[in-house]
């Protein structure tokens, strides 16, 4: 049973890298030749202090080449090659709690859309991020006198794109020439794209400096919060306050980022979709519900990411049914 409280695909922060070690999880998984059809880099060009050297991946025990999947693609697939393996898949159902009897987890209860769900468990792998929620009534703690590091990445069309090294930047500098602690990187994903971002190191004495305030994260958690942003919304809505310096509500405005979960405003690009794939069509008619997601992703793409995913799963599953 693999419960999740997204609904796939989903987006998630990361720079997408793949190092050697991952691509050979990823193989283990009879993932290769999915992968190698994707980005495939060789090693790492590290810039920094007059320097540029190029860094091969070692080899030996591990492969020697490195990837980059977007992580909306690469989750999407891992999970889809689960479903594909016999698990079950929930999606779009929070773990709030659990139920122990005596010393152990005999339990997980679920916040889903249709009222309060509980799934009986032998064994339960709390994989819920860095925020770990069901981790946290499990009584995992954030130490926060600990260093943690901050990042944040974008997407940018560079012709960078199928560069066979990924490039790291360890020297970084605020406006006044002060080094400082973190360092760039940019990811080529083999689709005419780089990720591209950004990390540092802080603790809560020294917090990062940024250029988005803890208000501004605030205030796009909020919006994804009450529903008027998807998780990709707020990354469109984080890079317009990064590179205009405006607020987030005036961002959304005037960039017109809010979520469609209006169905008939949704009825077209589903109906599209579904013409543009007739064999995922058929697929899904068959029973194969995980398919689904192929659809999704292409309503998503063609609505910008504005439309809502869980909505637009919902309209593909009844107009297929
Ligand atoms: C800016 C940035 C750059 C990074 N770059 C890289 C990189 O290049 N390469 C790399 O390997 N790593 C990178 N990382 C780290 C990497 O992204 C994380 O280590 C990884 O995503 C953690 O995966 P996970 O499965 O533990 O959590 P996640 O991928 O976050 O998955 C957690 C899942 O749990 C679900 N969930 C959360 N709460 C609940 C709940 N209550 N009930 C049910 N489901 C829930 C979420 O919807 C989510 O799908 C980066 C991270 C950041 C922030």
């Amino acid at each position: 049973m693999l419960a999740d409280a997204a609904v796939f695909p989903r987006d998630k922060t990361c720079g997408d890298g793949l190092t050697p070690r991952a691509v050979g999880e990823l193989q283990l998984l009879g993932l290769d030749d999915w992968l190698r059809a994707h980005a495939v880099n060789q090693g790492l060009r590290a810039h920094g202090f007059g320097q540029t050297l190029l860094l091969p991946w070692p080899g030996g025990n591990l492969p020697s080449w490195g990837s980059a999947v977007a992580r909306t693609e690469l989750d999407d697939h891992l999970r889809t090659t689960a479903i594909k393996s016999g698990a079950t898949a929930v999606d779009g159902a929070r773990a709030v709690d659990v139920r122990r009897e005596g010393g152990r987890v005999a339990g997980v209860v679920f916040k889903t859309d249709d009222g309060p769900l509980e799934i009986g468990c032998r064994t339960l792998v709390v994989a819920d991020g860095v925020r770990s929620p069901l981790g946290k009534v499990l009584g995992r703690e954030w130490h926060r006198d600990t260093v943690y590091g901050v990042a944040g990445r974008s997407y940018v069309a560079s012709e960078l794109s199928d560069d066979p090294w990924i490039s790291s930047h360890l020297e970084l500098r605020d406006e006044a020439g002060t080094v400082l602690s973190g360092y760039g990187w940019i990811f080529p994903l083999g689709t005419g794209e780089v990720n591209l971002g950004v990390g540092t190191l802080a603790t809560s004495k020294r917090p990062a400096d940024l250029a988005i305030s803890p208000e501004q994260v605030a205030r796009v958690v909020a919006l994804v919060g009450d529903g008027t942003l998807s998780v990709g919304l707020a990354r469109q809505a984080v890079d317009g306050v990064l590179e205009t310096g405006a607020d987030v509500d005036t961002v959304v405005a005037e960039r017109g980022l809010q979520r469609v979960s209006d169905v008939d405003a949704l009825a077209a690009a589903v109906d599209e979709a579904i013409a543009a794939q007739p064999d995922v069509a058929e697929k899904i008619r068959a029973g194969k519900v995980a398919a689904a997601g192929a659809l999704v992703g292409a309503v998503m793409k063609a609505t910008r990411g504005q439309a809502d995913a869980k909505t637009v799963r919902e309209l593909i599953l009844q107009k297929l049914s």
